[in-house]
């Protein structure tokens, strides 16, 4: 899609998909076309249901085709540079529909063992144990370790870079070469950074995936996902389960929410990334913090690769405290600020105890394991003024010392 060199990132971010020429009277902002089915010219009209086109003025029912839908498609496309969008009712939507197109029973997936929970629940609970389809978990900050669970049979390769909530990244260029020379394709999520920061279909990949519900919104008033590749043949099968097998394409009001919201997107990537810089040195210079888990940071294990693959570090991060679980529920509660809540992405800066909340349903050895510890606090940067955020923490900081002063000493 030679498109996609026409304008720079910021230029598509603002209007690409929206086009007043389109409109009757020249809606400089999409119209929300709110209709579930259109009038057609005929009974003998061309068209037929599967086949209606939008892009030659076919419109015959809504789960088919959306003008505000293929507006957002189209922006999303641009942005991850990809010459076709699809946008999903969620991000789940949208990864299980890539998974649907891409392999079938007695095939074989090849996934980060660090992946967002609910798509690792998806591959087991729906396509390992209901549908036959074999996942190996691996730790793919190793490329190698991709490289040696791949089977004949692996047929999709799935990867996130950053994870949630470790901020762990994979090589996605070798990995891609990984996959290929075995005839699998590689799929990958790029919530965490959105395509502002990071573009996989660059670096060699074949489908990203997104939750639009996270920065691509941006607002944190919308459900959505998408996805975006280059291949022809795949798309026909993607657009086809999203519109007529699975019937789980995004809704027109949640369409414009996301035209709307990317236009800022570039922006609010540089605040989110600022913000989140100064927190994650402020934090890494504290004494009741562990660590601190940031891919800018010089002592992220992988910050020469986040240098390399990543345009930059997103508002991401997570640290560990010093005791317990009740001291790091201290330091929550005294937060006012940061709000309490799952999600990330929007504007707002929120923060939430993966042991206790997102993660809580893995058993604690096994979460453990993984590195979740009991007092690993993630955060999402919002673009909040960054006085505010770290005096916040200071209230958080100082709740935990009177809570530990309130505590008998430890009798050992
Ligand atoms: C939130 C999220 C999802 C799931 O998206 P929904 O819109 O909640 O369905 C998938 N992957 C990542 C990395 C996420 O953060």
């Amino acid at each position: 899609m030679g498109e996609r060199d026409d304008h720079r990132f910021a230029t598509r971010a603002v209007s690409w998909g929206e086009d007043p020429a389109s409109s009757d009277v020249g809606d400089v902002v999409s119209p929300i076309h709110l209709t579930s089915t259109y009038a057609v010219p005929g009974i003998d009209s061309e068209f037929k249901l599967d086949e209606a086109d939008p892009e030659e003025g076919e419109f015959l029912y809504g789960r088919l085709s959306n003008p505000t839908r293929h507006a957002a498609e189209k922006r999303l496309a641009a942005l991850e540079g990809g010459a076709h969008g699809l946008a999903f009712a969620s991000g789940t939507a949208a990864i299980s529909t890539l998974f649907f197109a891409t392999v079938t029973p007695g095939d074989h997936i090849v996934a980060f063992d660090d992946l967002y929970a609910g798509t690792r629940r998806m591959l087991e609970s729906l396509f390992r144990d209901r549908l036959g389809v074999d996942v190996s978990f691996v730790d793919a900050t190793d490329a190698g370790n991709v490289a040696d669970a791949m089977r004949p049979e692996t047929k999709l390769v799935y990867m996130e870079t950053p994870t949630n909530p470790l901020l762990r990244l994979c090589d996605l260029d070798a990995i891609a070469d990984i996959a290929h020379a075995g005839d699998a394709l590689l799929g990958v999520d790029n919530t965490f950074l959105s395509p502002f920061l990071q573009n996989p279909l660059e670096l060699g990949a074949d489908v990203v995936a997104h939750s639009t519900t996270k920065y691509l919104n941006g607002h944190s008033d919308s459900i959505g996902g998408a996805l975006v590749l280059d291949d022809d043949d795949l798309a026909a099968e993607c657009y086809h389960l999203q519109r007529v097998l699975l019937g789980n394409a995004m809704a027109p009001f949640d369409a414009y929410l996301t035209l709307r919201g990317s236009k800022t997107l570039p922006m609010r990537m540089r605040q989110h990334e600022a913000n989140a810089s100064e927190i994650a040195t402020f934090l890494e210079g504290h004494p009741l913090v562990e660590t601190v888990h940031y891919p800018g940071l010089e002592s992220h294990p992988q910050h020469e690769l986040a240098k390399q693959q990543m345009a930059g570090y997103g508002g991401v991060l997570s640290f560990e405290l010093e005791g317990d679980m009740d001291d790091a529920a201290a330091f929550l509660e005294a937060l006012s600020t940061f709000t309490l809540a799952v999600s990330l992405g929007g504007v707002e800066s929120l923060v939430e105890l993966p042991a206790g909340m997102t993660h809580e349903p893995i058993p604690k050895a096994e979460r453990e394991e993984l590195g979740i510890t009991d007092t690993l606090v993630r955060m999402s940067v919002g673009v909040e003024a960054v006085d505010d955020l770290l005096a916040d923490l200071e209230r958080g900081f100082a709740a935990m010392r009177r809570f530990s002063e309130q505590q008998p000493p430890a009798e050992d």
